[in-house]
């Protein structure tokens, strides 16, 4: 069967590279792709942009795919499942009113509370006077309410932290339409990534997650989209998980079949687990996470491509999920300056010598260029590899990417530091 990947990311290369695994994927598209998918065997890239939906159509009807698998969320925010579902294509990936779980934090809030799903206590407001009004104490954190690339997030420390956040916010930062902010309790603990997979009738979850959102060593400095990650993580463990699928994956199915919303794609749930070992649910994202998918499918033994028809065909019900022995982790290389401004174009080597040594490098900002990988965006490489516990992994996994070279390049050598040992 042919498969068409959106989306141009680390994560689309992981889904890519996963399902050439199986003998029944013939050929995978991508648009638009990146310097991996491009390299990778089996695949072709598109330059369709994302949000070409009439483009990314007409590419499925004249190749004869069979499944569309969308990576990011910004075209499940503007409909595309909708748009290819009227055009009888199957999609893997929530429509637009799914999508919501993900696109606005003050519907997912308002979903969450009359889903009976544990979640700070939040509060939602259209003006800055009277959201600045609401704030009390502190630590308190300040959410801009649609898509922001996770920069629209601040835990406030000072009262004037977060009304310097709110006030961004309404100046228009993240978007100047329909502009709310969603004011939310401080929570402690351990965050954690449980993505599930649905089907509208079934929903279950994959190993959990967790990864290292900030920039620097030690869990410090600004947020990025994500600096490594690691799976199955000890802090969620099977009495755990089950909790997760009964106070929260379940609920959250339930409420969607009762609003009508037949949702076929990823719940992915962020969570903070207290040191009590209470879950509480950050937020929603309606797609695979990235890192986090890439340390995930490197683990799935399953072929993805008959879970992810199965999820389409309302048929999850009857798949097992099953896994590789051992644990992966994915250690991030991004560009210098990353997440604040970074250079372009430089010439990436020792891929070859860093896959030689028995770990998969997924390709994030990367485009192929004559013949030569050179570096397109701040988050290049997720380097990944398994081993039998997370101090073999992570050794592996650094043996790679010490193979790899590029001018500028940085990346954390503590990835994992919370599970090493
Ligand atoms: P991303 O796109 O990175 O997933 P996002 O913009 O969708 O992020 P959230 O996941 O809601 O936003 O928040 C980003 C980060 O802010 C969380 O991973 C967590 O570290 C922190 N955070 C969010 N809500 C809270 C909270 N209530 N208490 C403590 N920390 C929080």
């Amino acid at each position: 069967m042919k498969i068409l990947i959106v989306g141009n990311g680390g994560r689309e290369h992981a889904i890519a590279w996963t399902l050439l695994q199986s003998p029944k994927v013939e050929k995978v598209f991508c648009t638009p792709g990146n310097g991996g998918t491009a390299t990778l065997k089996g695949c072709e890239n598109y330059p369709i942009s994302v949000e070409d939906f009439e483009g990314i159509k007409n590419l499925v009807e004249t190749q004869g795919i069979s499944l569309v698998v969308v990576g990011p969320e910004l075209p499940l925010a503007l409909g595309i499942t909708d748009y290819l579902q009227q055009h009888n294509i199957k999609v893997f990936g929530p429509n637009q009113a799914g999508a919501q779980l993900e696109a606005s934090k003050a519907w997912s809030k308002a979903f969450m509370e009359d889903a009976g799903i544990p979640t700070a206590k939040a509060a939602v407001f259209t003006d800055a006077d009277t959201a600045k009004a609401y704030i009390q104490t502190v630590p308190i954190v300040v959410k801009a309410d649609g898509l922001a690339a996770g920069k629209g997030v601040t835990v406030a420390t000072t009262v004037e932290m977060a009304y310097e956040a709110i006030d961004t916010i309404f100046a228009g930062e993240f978007g100047q339409d329909n502009l709310r902010v969603v004011v939310e309790d401080f929570l402690s603990g351990q965050e954690a990534s449980v993505l599930a997979l649905t089907d509208g009738l079934t929903i279950r979850p994959l190993v959990p997650a967790q990864d290292h959102k900030q920039a620097g060593e030690g869990d410090t400095g600004p947020n990025t989209g994500g600096m490594g990650a690691y799976a199955p993580t000890p802090i969620v463990p099977p009495e755990l998980l089950s909790r997760v699928q009964q106070q929260v994956l379940e609920p959250t199915l339930a409420t969607l079949r009762q609003r009508g919303i037949n949702y076929c794609g990823v719940v992915y749930a962020g969570l903070m687990i207290s040191p009590e070992g209470e879950i509480q649910v950050l937020e929603f994202n309606c797609r695979f996470g990235d890192p986090e998918t890439q340390a995930v499918l490197a683990l799935l033994e399953t072929p993805l491509e008959e879970v992810l028809l199965a999820c389409c065909e309302q048929r999850l019900e009857q798949i097992s999920l099953t896994w590789k022995s051992g644990v992966s982790v994915c250690v991030v290389l991004a560009s210098g300056g990353y997440p604040g401004s970074y250079q372009k174009g430089k010439v990436i080597t020792g891929i070859q010598e860093a896959e030689a040594s028995g770990a998969i490098v997924f390709h994030a900002g990367t485009k192929l260029q004559d013949g030569q990988i050179l570096t397109d965006g701040g988050r290049v490489l997720g380097v990944t590899a398994i081993g039998s516990s997370f101090k073999d992994a992570i050794t592996q996994t650094y043996k790679a990417v010490d193979c790899i070279n590029f001018e500028g390049l940085y990346y954390r050598r503590d990835i994992g530091f919370r599970v090493d040992h």
